[in-house]
């Protein structure tokens, strides 16, 4: 792990003289939707193995040239953090433990074959972005920004080995909220045929690939009218959805949720078993097969399944689908309780007792 404090970068600005103008960003900010929408600026650093880190920027945002031979376009070196910033009702703007997904950007960088980006400069990159597009964080019930930081392999060169030029990034998209019409239960794929991670993989790493492999199963999913897909390990243990997390609660108030050397440790669902600690309920992080699963609802030991992560918060889970069968889910209150406790903390309407905002 990176620990040494690394010393400020020193960036270069360029402002994006073609920058929305105030109407047309405020026009957009009313109705944002999310992914579809992008801020005027983007910030990277370039990475060599000569030169380390290097070149740090914010340019106007806008295509990035690649060589056709640049490697992450054939093997799919590449991997992504997303983490939002909030607007505060005293006008700031503040961002949700971003120093874990600084490390999280690391754990998938040595993965990866990557270098590792150092956390201070993960931190700072977003300050940078934010400082510059600070007017594209809305002000709106449940909207943030949502911050993408990616970095993907550039050297030109069709050998498979680590490259030795990378490009870090980051981009931002005004986010409105995931349930513009209220928060509804998600119907749930059973994935039985295709996984997306395996032991020794990429699973726990935030890699393009990841998400390639789910897209499939997520459209077969969607043909049967479900939104989501759970996927499972080879031995039948429930991993994670395509892009959040999974937790149980328990009759007795216990949380349960996946231990797996294959999902990505994810940075909402450690968020929720710290503030169910607080609450004096227990905490389990173990391998929950799908037989538990079915049989904790048929007999009324689990009360209600969630699914969490930065994007959508935490969603209840309505029911369980697959081709033998449909289980309704039990739907319970624990769920949006620590999701209002938490969307709380990060919009600042609740004391942050646990030091998670940092203000950007
Ligand atoms: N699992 C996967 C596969 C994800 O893509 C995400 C979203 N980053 C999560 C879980 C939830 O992680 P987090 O709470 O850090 O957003």
């Amino acid at each position: 792990t990176e620990t040494a404090q690394a010393a400020a970068l020193e960036f270069t600005v360029t402002k994006n003289l073609a920058a929305k103008s105030p109407a047309e960003r405020d026009a957009i900010l009313a109705d944002p939707g999310f992914g579809t929408h992008f801020t005027d600026h983007m910030v990277d650093i370039c990475w060599s193995e000569r030169g380390g880190w290097h070149r740090p920027r914010v340019s106007p945002y806008g295509p990035i040239s690649l060589d056709p031979a640049a490697a992450v376009l054939h093997y799919g070196q590449e991997i992504f953090e997303g983490i939002k910033a909030y607007r505060h009702a005293d006008g700031g703007i503040y961002t949700f433990r971003p120093e874990e997904n600084g490390k999280r950007l690391q754990r998938s960088a040595r993965r990866l074959a990557l270098p590792e980006l150092p956390v201070d400069y993960f931190v700072q990159s977003l300050r940078e972005l934010v400082a510059v597009d600070g007017a594209w964080v809305p002000s709106g019930e449940d909207q943030s920004l949502y911050l993408r930081p990616f970095m993907f392999a550039k050297e030109a060169f069709l050998g498979v080995r680590a490259a030795k030029k990378v490009a870090y990034y980051v981009i931002g998209s005004p986010a409105g909220s995931y349930w513009p019409r209220g928060i509804k239960p998600i119907n749930i794929w059973l994935e039985q045929t295709y996984q997306r991670a395996g032991k020794g993989g990429t699973g726990a790493a935030k890699t393009g690939g990841n998400y390639a492999a789910s897209l499939l199963p997520q459209a077969e999913a969607y043909e049967r009218g479900c939104d989501q897909v759970v996927f499972l390990d080879a031995d039948g243990y429930i991993e994670e959805l395509g892009g959040m997390n999974i937790l149980f609660v328990k009759k007795d108030g216990t949380l349960v949720t996946p231990a797996s050397d294959s999902i990505l440790d994810g940075i909402t669902r450690n968020s929720i078993l710290e503030l169910a600690r607080d609450r004096g309920l227990t905490v389990e992080q173990r391998p929950v097969s799908l037989t538990e699963w079915r049989e904790g609802v048929a007999s009324g030991d689990i009360t209600e399944v969630f699914a969490c992560g930065t994007a959508a918060v935490i969603s209840p889970i309505g029911l369980l689908k697959s081709d033998e069968f449909e289980d309704a889910q039990p739907i319970g209150e624990l769920a949006l309780s620590l999701r209002e406790e938490l969307t709380d903390i990060q919009y600042g309407r609740r004391e942050d007792t646990h030091g998670w905002l940092m203000r950007l």
